[in-house]
């Protein structure tokens, strides 16, 4: 069951992300690359060739259809590429930046001494 094989291309579902969100214009599938993916679900980065913005969409293969969410965003690929693999950020990683900037002397510590 499932998909006809072509259609489980990724490349294939681009047909339902046409359009960039920021200007409008058509994207061309050639400025689409993908960055992750595992059996269900692809990750791809676009690139708007007319405004140069970025837009992430998540397709997902779902029994016989197809599924897509997807957002603007300002990381290019190369940024992606690296940041999907880190893992997440913990509640003490929330608390430690917290603490850091509310510290008293933190904005000391930003300055730069010679
Ligand atoms: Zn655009």
């Amino acid at each position: 069951m499932g998909l006809p094989k072509k259609m489980e291309s990724w490349r294939a579902a681009l047909k339902f992300i046409n359009r960039c969100p920021i200007c409008g214009s058509n994207y061309s599938s050639d400025r689409a690359r993908l960055f992750a993916k595992n059996d269900t679900a692809n990750l791809i980065h676009l690139t708007c060739s007319k405004c140069s913005s970025y837009f992430i969409a998540m397709v997902l293969f779902v029994g016989r259809g197809l599924s897509s969410v997807g957002m603007v965003t300002d990381l290019s690929f190369e940024d992606i590429s690296r940041l999907h693999k880190t893992m997440p950020f913990t509640i003490n990683d929330m608390i430690g930046g917290y603490e850091t900037i509310h510290h008293k002397f933190f904005l000391h510590s930003l300055i730069i001494k010679d």
